[in-house]
């Protein structure tokens, strides 16, 4: 497997998440389906390298990184030394600014995929327009370091009126930049 069929497997699995109340933290989806998902599709693809934040873990893959990647069973999830090691790979360095992601693979020739998440929130039948485009500004970030780049949207809420003329050729834009943009729809 390489990293396109990669991302179109852990893209059709994240999009077929149904956003209940359990999800309402985006953290939670974070650890619960992102990073359980491309841990489960890396250890049947082990070509395959996932790199995820350590969130103050210490445990480091043994006996070192690299040998450990040969072999997914030496891996640790959330290894502080593996995220470091992505950062190289997959940050977008731009105009000066560094812009970072949540969450980060490899193929074995480098091919490299990165997740983008973010939770967003109509409030009094008004869409977060703003965090809506920044997020979008993010993705398209990524798009300039890695092949793959999923953005995940999760997205509360609605207005009465729904405004969404433009949704499919919005996706196949983004899509010709190398950006897969799965917006996940909860109500709660
Ligand atoms: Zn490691």
């Amino acid at each position: 497997m390489n990293i396109h069929g990669f991302g179109e497997a852990l893209g059709q699995r994240i999009a077929a998440t149904r956003l209940g109340a359990r999800f309402l933290d985006e953290k939670t989806f974070e650890k619960e389906v992102l990073v359980k998902t491309a841990w489960e599709l890396s250890r049947a693809n082990p070509e395959i390298r996932v790199f995820t934040h350590p969130w103050k873990r210490k445990a480091e893959c043994q006996p070192t990184c690299e040998a450990a990647g040969r072999n997914f069973r030496n891996r640790v999830e959330g290894c502080p030394a593996c995220w470091k090691r992505s950062k190289k790979r997959n940050v977008a360095d731009v105009f000066g600014m560094r812009n970072n992601f949540d969450v980060a693979a490899v193929d074995q020739a480098e091919g490299s995929l990165v997740v983008e998440v973010k939770w967003l929130r109509f409030k009094e039948n008004k869409g977060p327009n703003s965090e809506f485009q920044r997020f979008v500004g993010q993705c398209a970030l990524a798009a300039a370091a890695n092949d793959v780049v999923i953005g995940v949207c999760g997205l509360w809420g609605r207005r009465e009126k729904q405004l969404d003329e433009h949704e499919k050729p919005f996706q196949e834009a983004l899509e010709k930049v190398g950006v897969r943009l799965v917006v996940l729809r909860g109500w709660a």
